[in-house]
């Protein structure tokens, strides 16, 4: 058998570094039967990514994690450059999770000189986080389908952490007939109730104790919500004045909207998405929950 394909077979985790390889072995595993899961990532993994990992794990015959710190979806100014990357811990905690392909690339081989396709998914990318970051998801659909033609995926897991990404990559699909089905996982949190995230690591030590009010927020909401209260106005009345406690905690948004169309509500019911985003000091925070799920 092709030595590229060995780890099929066996338990070695190997890292593919050129998309040509990749989609190589992709092919091959395809015509072998073989059902990929996969899950992208931007790398330094954490719990979060992990949980994903397992689910694919459980649901694929091969499990394809990409890493890829991807320019595209940075706008100018943003943390690209110190963006945390830890390749060795990245792999030792992928081999745990049983991961069988590592995909990564230079962003030169992803986007060449002569790049000039791009995928743009139109009104689910105008509010939240599509309105504080333009080009955002158009950098994060385009590199996503990239991915899925180089992985060739039947089936990639999302975090609701970065829940209208999720929104967005699941209408990309649907609009384009892609041959992908899309999962989307809980939040993993710490302990204390802060959602994970590769950007925790900026936080200083107060900075990381002030972003919890994130977290409170949320519960305080779900609480008023299960006490009865609907009226959207007055449940982000109650995320205002708890984030307000934190002067170091700045906020970009806090929004009530539906789940899927993430149209803006008035009155709240189980469908609709809280959903939040701060600045604390220089790091970017997003938390989320939809009202009438656990997390
Ligand atoms: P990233 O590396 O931040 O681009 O994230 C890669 C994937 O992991 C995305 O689908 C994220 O939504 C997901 N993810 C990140 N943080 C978490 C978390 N705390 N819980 C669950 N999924 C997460």
């Amino acid at each position: 058998m092709n030595s590229r394909l060995r780890p099929i077979l066996s338990t070695d985790m190997r890292v593919v570094s050129s998309i040509n390889e990749m989609q190589f072995i992709a092919a091959e595993a395809r015509k072998s039967g073989k059902r990929i899961s996969f899950v992208p990532t931007m790398g330094f993994l954490h719990s979060g990514h992990a949980s994903l990992l397992k689910e694919g794990r459980t649901r694929g015959d091969i499990l394809v994690l990409s890493i890829f710190v991807n320019p595209a979806q940075f706008g100018a100014g943003e943390d690209f450059d110190r963006y945390p990357r830890d390749m060795e811990r990245d792999s030792s905690i992928a081999a745990e999770a049983g991961v069988d392909f590592i995909f990564t690339c230079t962003p030169a081989e992803m986007y060449p000189a002569d790049y000039q396709t791009w995928v743009d998914v139109t009104e689910l990318t105008l509010p939240l986080c599509g309105a504080s970051r333009p080009g955002h998801f158009r950098g994060v659909t385009t590199v996503v389908c990239k991915l899925f033609n180089i992985v060739l995926p039947h089936i990639a897991l999302f975090g609701k952490k970065d829940y209208q990404q999720l929104a967005v990559i699941r209408r990309m699909v649907t609009d384009l007939n892609m041959p992908v089905e899309v999962v989307g996982m809980p939040i993993i949190r710490e302990p204390d109730g802060l959602a994970m995230s590769s950007r925790n690591k900026y936080l200083s030590p107060d900075e990381r104790k002030s972003s919890l009010c994130l977290s409170r927020a949320l519960q305080s909401v779900r609480a008023s919500y299960h006490a009865g209260e609907r009226n959207a106005e007055r449940l982000k009345q109650i995320v205002n004045n708890i984030i307000a406690l934190e002067p170091a905690v700045i906020i970009d948004y806090v929004e009530l909207r539906h789940c899927e169309t993430l149209a803006e509500v008035a009155m709240v019911d189980n469908h609709s998405l809280l959903a939040l985003a701060v600045k604390v000091g220089t790091t970017r925070l997003i938390d989320n929950c939809v009202l009438g799920e656990d997390d």
